[in-house]
């Protein structure tokens, strides 16, 4: 095994001379170096060109591989650790960009993004200050005020004044949707319980101290049910409790009730908690549905919350001239976290969140002496993590590589094929659609045509008993398929569970498609459906299949 064995004899010499070497520019393009950078180029174009999402390798056996818990003693040759990688880490990894791994939403890159990164790494900037980071400085500024644009559309006049403002910022560059939302709700926190004569505010004196000064029980979020799980977090490290993010019941659509809240807001006002922030989503992660923003907007200002929206998904829509009035009110929010590593179609590890008021993020502005000073450019001020590298670099290079243009197609593509999609599930007398798409996302289920038919059937108490029976064999059906298939290893759809009002509410597991990878073409999403109708024909199903028919001829 190449990471063992500290007596190993391919082992390098350590010495502070060849440590040094390490450090250097390799000169000669026909250096070890620079013989490996290509060697690694071609296996890594080569792992790309396969179809295979990931090969049939327990993970329990995969973990062999990895148990030494010893560094070793003596160094290891690059070539030597280079092979290890190739052989047991990137032959065992999961191919994120095949076109037939639909149930993710981590994309597939644009093949440019390799080799631009390559700047990034070697320059290894630090955008916690100027210092370090120069004219990365700027141009991270220059990409929150693109993608502001692309949300408030404020005239020239206001970028021209704010883009550069050493006091003002129009957002935050993070390491993704999470550190986004807890940073918008951060903002939030600070700001709705922010200093007042005598006390200095929450961020000074604690929640404690702000509860007894604002006198209130509490502070709470709002937001759907369907929330994503990072909003909790959020509520958890910001001292509101995970009961502070408040969940609010959905409709049909999976889209939040405005009724329902409402009725929530007072209820938390009687019980004196005070709610001073709402989230509307933008793409939910399980279904893809947007909330009526607008409709969240008028009530955030009739109730004085922070209003913030949570496109970690579904922000990059608003490129669609045909689909961006889907998000209409999305404009009004006071802040909005956008995912670039999701649909802007960049590595992992970059999300951001724009704030309406360039002066919003003041309210968790920190500073140090030795590092970030007051009145400097530094972004480290202003941003919930310290180091931080130049991923803004990335989303530049995709915004202008592919323009509005370009990400318009893609997200109208994604759209159109998730319908097409959902009319073949539709006309397929084996699956059931669960959910209509509104963006890229939809699920559905395997459910055979006398299945079907008791689902359809008429309402009566026994009816009802036997649908509940049927749709837990189902569960169980839906999640066997999701599960060979992924072990099969030529497609992944992922798998999720829901509560359809269809189905007053009883957990139904559902495969999850989400279609964010141009390069899946509908003959990909047909050969999908083939493959697991072959798998429900397994002899592992059969007692299951038979149940269920015998439950439907009962
Ligand atoms: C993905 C997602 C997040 C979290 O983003 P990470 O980049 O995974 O931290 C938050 N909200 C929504 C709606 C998402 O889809």
């Amino acid at each position: 095994m190449a990471s063992q064995g500290h007596s190993s004899d391919k082992s390098v010499r350590t010495s502070l001379d060849n440590l040094l070497r390490i450090f250097t520019v390799p000169e000669a393009p026909e250096s070890t170096l620079g013989r490996l950078d290509q060697s690694i180029s071609q296996n890594m174009a080569g792992f790309l060109q396969q179809h295979i999402v990931a090969e049939e390798i327990d993970l329990a056996e995969i973990e062999q591989d990895f148990t030494d818990t010893e560094i070793p003693e003596s160094a290891l040759l690059v070539s030597e650790q280079t092979d290890f990688l190739l052989d047991k880490v990137v032959a065992q990894s999961v191919h994120t960009s095949s076109p037939s791994f639909i149930g993710h939403m981590t994309s597939a890159l644009p093949y440019f993004m390799i080799p631009l990164s390559k700047i990034m790494i070697a320059l290894n900037q630090n955008l916690v200050k100027t210092e370090t980071s120069k004219a990365f400085t700027p141009l991270e500024r220059q990409v929150l005020g693109m993608l502001h644009r692309l949300v408030y559309s404020n005239d020239e006049a206001f970028y021209q004044r704010w883009l550069h403002d050493a006091h003002q910022h129009l957002g935050a560059f993070c390491s993704g949707g999470t550190i986004a939302n807890i940073t918008a709700l951060w903002a939030a926190r600070n700001r709705a319980f922010g200093p007042d004569g005598e006390f200095r505010g929450i961020a000074e004196e604690g929640v404690y101290a702000a509860f007894k000064h604002y006198g209130c029980e509490g502070g709470a979020v709002l937001v759907s049910e369907r929330g994503h799980y990072s909003l909790s977090k959020a509520a958890d490290v910001l001292g509101l409790g995970r009961a502070g993010l408040v969940a609010v019941e959905t409709d049909d659509l999976n889209r939040i009730r405005p009724e329902a809240l409402r009725a929530k807001i007072a209820e938390l006002t009687e019980q004196g908690i005070h709610p001073f922030g709402l989230v509307g989503i933008a793409g939910t992660t399980e279904t893809g549905h947007i909330d009526p923003l607008d409709t969240l907007a008028d009530i955030a200002e009739e109730h004085q919350l922070h209003f913030h929206v949570d496109g970690a998904w579904g922000g990059p829509t608003l490129f669609s001239e045909k689909y961006r009035g889907r998000l209409a009110g999305i404009e009004r929010a006071d802040s909005v976290t956008i995912d670039a590593h999701k649909q802007l179609y960049v590595p992992m590890g970059v999300g951001l969140v724009l704030f309406k008021d360039p002066a919003a993020l003041n309210s968790i502005e920190h500073h140090a002496q030795y590092i970030i000073r007051q009145g400097s450019k530094d972004l480290g001020s202003n941003t919930l993590e310290g180091s931080r590298p130049g991923m803004a670099m990335l989303v530049h290079s995709a915004l202008k590589i592919i323009g509005r243009r370009g990400y318009q197609l893609l997200i109208d593509q994604g759209i159109e094929k998730a319908a097409a999609f959902a009319r073949m599930i539709d006309a397929h007398p084996e699956f059931e659609l669960i959910t209509e798409p509104e963006l890229n996302i939809l699920t559905y289920r395997w459910c055979p045509p006398v299945a079907q038919t008791l689902l359809e059937g008429a309402d009566s108490a026994q009816a009802a008993e036997q649908r509940t029976e049927l749709n837990e064999l189902l569960n169980r059906s839906t999640r066997y398929l999701q599960k060979t298939q992924r072990e099969h290893g030529r497609a992944f759809v992922s798998r999720t569970r829901l509560t359809p009002k269809r189905y007053d509410g009883q957990p139904i597991v559902v495969f999850r498609v989400v279609l964010a990878n141009p390069l899946t073409t509908e003959e990909v999403l047909r050969e999908i459906l083939i493959e697991q109708v072959e798998i429900a024909k397994d002899a592992a199903l059969m007692p299951v299949r038979q149940q269920i028919e015998q439950l439907c001829l009962r």
